[in-house]
């Protein structure tokens, strides 16, 4: 087996995402705000032993970050067990094992999930406003998701990121707050511009908050240095605080300033669908190889082919752009 994942751009793959439910116990506007459509088969979706076959596969193939990701990924039953085989990978080449949440049931879970080997945990959090927080989550849990932060904090699955995407008309006028709040609890901020991958179908271009914007914001308050030389596959633009101050913040612009020309990422749905973009028209069914008696060779085979029909790039400010028909909580964002 080679051990690289390049696509036909040159772009080599080194994260992937894995999706472990389409469900979520939240209803946040801009992903999923009417709840669930009807759920596929159980039977359809990746068993946990396929999902680590999988993993370990992509793993062999240069793949060193894995997030899991959702819907709610903290909504399937024995995460820790799942987490304790991917954890396994750490042996083979992959170096970083993360969690992204809305964090409703991390306060309970934190030191387990890390004792099973995850690394960090990124938390989704949307306002520091109870009434906005239940506005845009359609969930009445502020408290909660901060209880959530602490506990991941004290079982040190750091650093922790945590991610609000900002909306006109939401949020936008709490941007300097977040970061006060980064500073005060030493935690990676990332701002991330509202998409149109949302199920409601309200995305609009005047609602999304630039990411330019957003930095104009922080720095009325708290004025900002580069927190990196080069920016590499990373997604966000990364700045810390002139005075020395704990924290740092992250603006991820993929509406105003795409970054697809170093995209390294890889996606795979819960129900073992790989995509290669975020605004993938198109999926390629892992899970069909995976259940058809293929050998490890023969599965990465199946994803370096896949892996060669990468999206060059999303098209949301063209003209012609559709949304994909997956909204953000099947892709795992
Ligand atoms: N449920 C978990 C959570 O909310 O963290 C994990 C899945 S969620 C789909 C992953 C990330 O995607 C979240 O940080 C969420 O804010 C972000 N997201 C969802 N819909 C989005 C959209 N339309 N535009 C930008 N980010 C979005
Ligand atoms: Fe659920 Fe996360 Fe989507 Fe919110 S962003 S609805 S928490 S999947
Ligand atoms: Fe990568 Fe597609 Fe996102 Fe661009 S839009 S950064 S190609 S996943």
């Amino acid at each position: 087996m080679t051990t690289t994942l390049t696509d036909s751009y040159g772009r080599q793959i080194r994260d992937l995402r894995v999706s472990l439910t389409d469900r979520c116990n939240f209803r946040c506007f801009y992903c999923l705000p009417h709840g669930e459509p009807p759920m596929s088969p159980k039977s359809q979706t990746l068993s946990f032993e396929e999902i680590a076959r999988a993993c370990a596969v992509f793993v062999a193939l240069g793949v060193e970050k894995i997030r899991l990701t959702g819907g709610e990924p903290m909504l399937r039953r024995d995460l820790p067990v799942l987490v304790g085989k991917l954890a396994a990978l750490k042996a083979r080449g992959l170096l970083d094992l993360a969690l992204t949440t809305n964090g409703y049931f991390l306060a309970d879970q934190a030191q387990t999930l890390k004792h099973a080997g995850l690394d960090r945990v990124t938390v989704s959090l949307d306002s520091l406003r109870r009434e906005t927080f239940d506005r845009m989550t359609g969930v009445d849990a502020l408290a909660r998701v901060l209880d959530g932060i602490a506990a991941a904090k004290r079982a040190r699955l750091t650093p922790i990121k945590i991610n609000a995407v900002v909306v006109r008309g939401y949020n936008e006028e709490e941007v300097a707050d977040f970061a006060a709040f980064a500073r005060e609890h030493d935690v990676a901020m990332r701002f991330i511009e509202f998409m149109p991958l949302d199920s409601g179908h309200d995305w609009s271009r005047e609602s999304v908050v630039s990411g330019r914007e957003i930095r104009e914001r922080i720095e009325e308050r708290f004025p900002l240095v580069p927190a990196q030389v080069r920016r590499g596959s990373e997604t966000s633009s990364r700045w810390r605080f002139s005075d020395g101050a704990a924290g740092e913040v992250g603006i991820i612009a993929p509406v105003t300033e795409a970054f697809c020309g170093a995209c390294s990422r890889v996606r795979l749905t819960a129900d073992g669908q790989i995509r290669t973009c975020l605004f993938s028209t198109v999926e390629h069914s892992l899970r069909d190889v995976l259940r058809s008696g293929a050998s490890d060779d023969e599965v990465a085979d199946y994803v370096r082919s896949v892996v060669l029909k990468k999206e060059p790039r999303h098209y949301i400010n063209d003209p012609s752009f559709r949304q994909p028909a997956r909204t953000m909580s099947f892709i795992g964002g």
